[in-house]
């Protein structure tokens, strides 16, 4: 399958060159691939967490350079963009003034919040797990009905330190499935959840299933900030989605999303 979630040292957090994570893909003989990095942020001004404004043009020429560069090997255009409620505006703006194939939507922050950064888990300890939980998964809905994205990443991040809810969540996650097949929005099979304290693949088993159950279309991503982490654990992502009862999973180009048959 495709690797969709590619990041690049735009960012300021990946490694390599854009070149070798091109090599690894098709070295690993997938199909196609994509980049996905992060959009610049509009709420505050880290140039670890995502590229500056500046950059974005410098990345999409760069990719343009290397569809150049593999006529044979499709290169997909993505980028990964955060939901920020007070940002939906800049953010739309940004998107709109280049041709993606892909946009992902993630939710990575709660208020001010960035709940995915090692350096602010212990706010984790001082709030209610289920609280949290719920607060996240309304972002996703919200972020998932703005129409802006086309393939929520990382569906249930909030995971990522291991700090599970003590309540079933069931009914939650039929609502955000239902969200999601309403706003005919995909989700991605992430296996940098396997790297992360959780080591669970993004989103768990049960939360897969029901997404399937409502029709949520897949997508797959390594979130690689290594060229070596390109296509990582993509039996596993596979074992999952087949288990949960998946066929087929989605391509795009130009933002049309194309059906395609699961791998035997
Ligand atoms: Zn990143
Ligand atoms: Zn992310």
């Amino acid at each position: 399958m495709p690797d969709y979630h590619i990041h690049t040292p735009f960012c300021g957090h990946a490694g390599g060159e854009m070149e070798q994570y091109v090599a690894r893909g098709r070295e690993l003989g997938m199909p196609e691939m994509g980049f996905a990095d992060h959009l610049p942020l509009f709420h505050i001004e880290d140039t670890t967490l995502a590229m500056c404004q500046a950059d974005l043009p410098l990345y999409v020429e760069k990719v343009r350079e290397l569809q150049a560069a593999n006529p044979d090997f499709p290169v997909r255009m993505g980028i990964e963009a955060d939901y920020v409620r007070e940002h939906l505006d800049d953010v739309a703006r940004a998107l709109g003034s280049y041709r993606f194939d892909y946009v992902y939507g993630s939710v990575h922050f709660i208020g001010g919040w960035g709940f995915d950064q090692s350096r602010f888990k212990f706010e984790f300890e001082r709030r209610d797990i289920n609280e949290v939980y719920e607060i996240y998964f309304n972002l996703v809905m919200k972020a998932a009905r703005t129409g802006l994205f086309d393939v929520m990443t990382h569906l249930d991040v909030v995971k990522k330190y291991g700090h599970r809810p003590t309540v079933d969540l069931s009914d939650l996650y039929h609502e955000v499935g239902r969200a999601l097949a309403g706003s005919g929005v995909a989700i991605e099979l992430n296996s940098s959840g396997l790297r992360r304290p959780v080591e669970e693949i993004y989103p768990g088993p049960n939360l897969l299933e029901i997404m399937r159950g409502h029709g949520v279309p897949i997508t797959f991503g390594s979130d690689s900030h290594k060229p070596a982490q390109v296509g990582r654990d993509f039996d596993k992502l596979l074992s999952l989605a087949r288990g949960a009862g998946y066929t087929d999973y989605v391509r795009f180009a130009g933002r049309e999303r194309v059906p395609w048959p699961l791998p035997p």
